[in-house]
């Protein structure tokens, strides 16, 4: 039992914004009263918020695993020791399993998302997810390049579709639908793209825009808590902008999460240099209350891009030339790692800086928007309290702007904007949001019957130091962190779908893996009780 008293409450799902309130906790959830002793935290002076959700990362699975066998450089410059009582890892942009749990609980979040896991390879995340401590977390499914999902959707199987769509998600345990670079993925395979959403997948007779638009039809027959999540075509890509504006207008008001949009809102003519076209994407956005989106902020300093968007990947390399691995997932997927670096004298990053701010000071509905850097190809997750400390004081902003490359600010809306963001709106952003987009009523609130995940912040001036060192982290209602130290080792949830389907369609798709697949279909789906320690269905 727990008792905290004295602190300043914000909790947007209830509208609380900075009441002093009393916080009960009994059996690792949020009760209304409490009778009797356990222990009380007195926090006057200080911030109580409910712990941080990131909904876009990438913290799990083979990619990850990937770009950290390609980078022992990055983990000599940030080796983790291990302490009485948490184990050694490595940090730095990839870090492992370990430093990875730890290091968000010791940021006060206790809740994250990868967003791009191949189904092939449902496992191995899973078997990541259970290494990693504190955190609950979950996957998205990748689903845009997808085979069997392009041949029933040429051949206007919509019901084949969803029941093949249920059966995945059933078969890797996995949270959401997500869509990367659709069509796109297929055809690199061939070296080739899809460079609008009506091109042509060739040898499958759909475009991106089918694909999309099928996806989120499915997505909501089937009613699944997170709207269908999307990383648009042209990623990187001066003049980038119109394949999203054309991917938002194809969700034809349906439900749609757009993934790191910074990426995806360039002007310009492909090859040159580009420009911002964040006013008019959010516009787009301010005037559709279907849409929601996360940012992808770009940060200065060395990190590591990684994506399911192998063609994106290999641009990467050609420009930087740094060393770069290219992966192909059977009849599913593939993906692509380089190292890079972002300079703030450089033209097309600080543009790329910039336009992340420009969206989240454009978009007027905190609601959605998600802060993300999407880990870690914008910026380390670590990153975030730097990014509330831009967004909440204009003058740290002002002078930050100074030392990024001028001519490239110039360019943007950004010098033109005094927005500054509230306590509130930050614990909407980072929290009480991203589990709302997430359909996770448990999570993101302080309300009775809510998971007691809760982080309480000393109240500072400087908001990078006040929101990098969380005084207290509950996760569950034990107190995991004290004072900038990890106190005790939990291991979180692994939160995952289990939609119904018409059992009838796995004749179809063992037929399909005994004619392409190298795996079994009998082999193909995660158990449950061997590779989800903690699980927990969220309907
Ligand atoms: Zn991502």
């Amino acid at each position: 039992m727990l008792r905290i008293i004295n602190g300043e409450v914000y909790d947007p799902i209830h509208n609380i914004d900075g009441e002093i309130r009393e916080i009960c906790v009994r059996d690792g959830y949020i009760v209304s009263s409490l009778e009797g002793g356990g222990r009380t935290i007195d926090a006057a002076g200080m911030v109580i918020m409910p712990g941080g959700v990131d909904m876009h990362c990438h913290i799990a699975g083979p990619k990850v695993n990937t770009a950290r066998k390609m980078r022992p450089e990055d983990h000599r410059r940030d080796p983790v020791p291990k302490t009485s009582i948490t184990r050694s890892g490595v940090g730095k942009s990839v870090p492992s399993t370990f430093a990875t749990g730890y290091r968000y609980a010791a940021m006060g979040y206790t809740s994250a998302f990868d967003a791009a896991v191949p189904p092939m390879a449902a496992r191995h995340a899973h078997e990541e997810f259970s290494d990693t401590p504190v955190i609950d977390k979950g996957f998205f499914v990748l689903m845009g390049n997808n085979e069997f999902i392009m041949q029933q959707i040429a051949a206007g199987e919509r019901e084949k579709l969803r029941h093949y769509v249920a059966w995945l998600l059933q078969a890797t345990k996995g949270y959401a639908i997500k869509i990367v670079n659709p069509g796109g993925v297929e055809l690199w395979k061939f070296r080739g793209n899809v460079h609008s959403i009506d091109d042509e997948v060739t040898g499958f007779g759909v475009t991106p825009r089918q694909i999309i638009a099928s996806l989120a039809e499915t997505n909501t027959e089937l009613r699944l808590p997170h709207p269908v999540h999307i990383h648009c075509n042209n990623l990187g890509i001066a003049g980038n902008w119109q394949a999203t504006l054309e991917t938002m207008k194809a969700l034809d008001g349906q439900p749609g999460h757009l993934a790191h949009v910074q990426f995806h809102s360039y002007g310009g003519r492909p090859g040159g240099l580009f420009t911002s076209r964040v006013p008019e994407l959010a516009e787009y956005v301010n005037t559709h209350a279907n849409l929601t989106v996360d940012i992808g902020q770009v940060l200065f300093g060395d990190t590591t891009s990684m994506t399911g968007d192998g063609p994106l990947a290999y641009m990467l390399h050609q420009i930087s030339g740094r060393k770069w691995v290219n992966v192909d997932v059977e009849c599913e997927e593939g993906c692509g790692i380089v190292p890079i670096e972002y300079k703030d004298k450089n033209y097309i990053h600080a543009t790329q800086w910039a336009i992340g701010l420009e969206w989240f000071l454009l978009v007027r509905d905190p609601w959605r928007i998600a802060l993300s850097t999407d880990h870690p190809n914008g910026a380390s997750f670590v990153a975030y309290p730097q990014i509330i400390r831009l967004l909440m004081d204009r003058e740290y902003r002002k002078e930050a702007l100074k030392k990024v490359n001028p001519k490239a600010i110039a360019k943007t809306s950004l010098p033109d904007h005094d927005r500054e963001y509230s306590l509130f709106e930050i614990a909407i952003v980072t929290r009480a949001g991203p589990a709302r987009m997430l359909g996770l009523g448990h999570k993101g609130h302080l309300g009775v019957g809510a998971d007691a995940d809760i982080t309480i912040y000393d109240k500072q001036e400087d908001k990078e130091q006040m929101f990098a060192n969380p005084r207290y982290v509950i996760k569950e209602g034990q107190v995991l962190v004290e004072d900038g130290h990890i106190r005790q080792e939990t291991y979180g949830k692994t939160l995952f779908v289990s939609p119904s389907y018409d059992v009838a369609v796995e004749k179809d798709i063992r037929e399909f893996f005994s004619k392409y697949y190298t795996i079994e279909f009998e082999n193909y789906p995660v158990q449950l009780e061997h590779y989800l320690p903690r699980p927990h269905e969220v309907k």
